[in-house]
């Protein structure tokens, strides 16, 4: 890995303090960028992350910042601008993993997914794009359930990820033109706190799998890095799956 593969560049990464993010943060970090990353409200996993970073030697911001607050969240990407100084990477991770049937899942849920899965990426980006210059990266975690919904209950949150697909090719279009790239990346089961690989459906997960795996935090950063590169620079509006075949 180059350490200075994106050196000078600062990243915003919404739920950074754990799980995939945390795992994005890290591995922009020791590519040498600074990051900032937003949480909810577990301070000390994202306080843990920050100093991690600064012990590789690169600057970093915990923010707390629902990202179903639509004052908060752009507030996060404007705020990093002001300490950090820049914003070239923003990767929209946090999301509501909420799974129920239909029938019982209320308006307030469907609202609140909604304004944490959908509406935080759309405000985030919409800052982001006042702020990026070129060469700027906005990158979307979405998720495999979105083009494969394999058991019942996941209605609510399909659709929420399957919103950021629309909002990926129209940004494309939008900001292709001033040099900044758009893309969203659906990751597989991913051993996290929200989907342990040995969690209660664990086995199940992993059969729908041509790997027969979860894939690790770290797998999915690595794609990320990748889109956030210079080499991807005519990756645009592409939506990629790491998944471990779960889609196929
Ligand atoms: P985790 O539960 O492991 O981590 C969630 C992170 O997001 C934490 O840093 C958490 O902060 C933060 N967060 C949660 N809600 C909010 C919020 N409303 N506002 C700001 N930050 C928030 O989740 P994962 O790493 O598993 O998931 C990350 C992304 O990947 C999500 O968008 C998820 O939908 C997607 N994904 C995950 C898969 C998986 O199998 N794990 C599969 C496909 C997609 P705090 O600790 O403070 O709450």
């Amino acid at each position: 890995m180059d350490e200075n593969e994106f050196s000078g560049r600062t990243a915003l990464v919404t739920g950074g303090s754990r799980g995939i993010g945390a795992a994005v943060a890290l591995r922009l970090a020791a590519g040498g960028a600074d990051v900032a990353l937003t949480y909810r409200e577990d301070e000390d996993s994202a306080a843990a992350v920050a100093d991690k970073i600064r012990g590789m030697g690169r600057r970093a911001l915990a923010i707390r910042a629902d990202s179903g607050d639509p004052v908060a969240l752009p507030a996060a990407v404007d705020r990093t601008v002001a300490e950090l100084g820049r914003l070239d990477i923003l990767v929209n991770n946090a999301g509501r993993y909420v799974t129920g049937p239909v029938e019982e899942l209320d308006q307030a849920e469907f609202d609140r997914s909604v304004a944490v899965n959908v509406r935080g990426p759309y405000l985030a980006s919409r800052a982001a794009a006042r702020q990026l210059p070129g060469g700027g990266r906005i990158i979307s975690i979405g998720s495999q359930v979105a083009d494969r919904t394999v058991f019942p209950g996941l209605t609510l949150y399909a659709l929420t990820k399957s919103a950021l697909t629309g909002m990926t090719k129209g940004l494309a279009r939008d900001l292709g033109p001033r040099g900044i790239t758009v893309n969203l990346v659906l990751p597989g089961p991913t051993d996290t706190d929200a989907n342990p690989a040995d969690g209660p459906f664990s086995e199940t997960i992993r059969g729908f799998t041509a790997l027969g795996r979860y894939g690790e935090p770290a797998e999915i950063a690595e794609t990320v890095a990748h889109v956030a590169s210079g080499a991807a620079a005519y990756v645009t509006g592409a939506v990629i799956h790491v998944d471990g075949g779960f889609t196929v």
